[in-house]
């Protein structure tokens, strides 16, 4: 993938983060702080404004410059944490045309970041819980069409099995056992994203 196909798909997750900012807020005031949903649409709004200005950068570049973006203006844990893994992505692909393998290695190092600043691991009903199965999915298939459909696949299912899961980390951690029965707002957001890159490739 070239840059200017990037953008073209940063521009498309930012439709559907903004489509989906209503949804995923109302997951986050079930078990969190009502904000999931507006704090992504802040980040993705902002992208979008910047995606004018990426048209002379690399497909590194641009990830890094969205990851940067997520962790200034998206208030909340949710920015720090998929602007690590945008940063992550960025720096695995570098100077190179973003390719599936280069996603991989990104995408990779990306949840092991966010492992190491939240401490979470899965099964503690974060967004680690779409995120590592989805990983597990593109890493056991060579065909990006398989893999990306295989992850999203995954990351859905595992969103919904997040009702089962006591949020042990972040904010849903508070409300404890009452977080039983609720869907993960970043699992949710997550699965959303990787979905529009599936739709968006296939
Ligand atoms: P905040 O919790 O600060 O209000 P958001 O509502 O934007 O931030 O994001 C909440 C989401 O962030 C959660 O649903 C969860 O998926 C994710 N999250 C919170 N803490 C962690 C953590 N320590 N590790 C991984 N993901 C986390
Ligand atoms: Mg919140």
């Amino acid at each position: 993938m070239k840059s200017q196909q990037l953008c073209e798909l940063l521009l498309k997750i930012s439709e559907k983060i903004e489509k989906n900012k209503q949804y995923l807020t109302e997951l986050d005031a079930e078990i969190g702080d009502a904000d999931h949903g507006i704090n992504m649409a802040r980040g993705f709004a902002q992208i979008k404004a910047d995606c004018a200005s990426y048209s002379e950068l690399s497909c590194g570049e641009i990830l890094t410059s969205a990851g940067k973006t997520l962790i200034r203006v998206v208030a909340g844990s949710s920015g720090p944490l998929y602007g690590s893994m945008f940063k992550q992505l960025g720096k695995a692909v570098g100077e190179n045309e973003l390719t599936y393998s280069g996603f991989i290695d990104g995408f990779g190092k990306g949840i092991e970041k966010i492992m190491a600043l939240g401490g979470a691991k899965e099964g503690e009903k974060t967004m680690l819980d779409a995120m590592c199965p989805a990983l597990a999915a593109l890493s056991a298939e060579d065909d990006v069409k398989i893999g990306f459909e295989s992850a999203v696949n995954a990351a859905e299912k595992a969103t919904e099995n997040t009702k089962n899961y006591i949020a042990t980390k972040g904010r849903a951690s508070y409300v404890g056992e009452r977080s039983i029965g609720h869907i993960d707002p970043g699992a949710q957001s997550f699965s959303i994203i990787l979905r529009t890159v599936y739709e968006f490739i296939k």
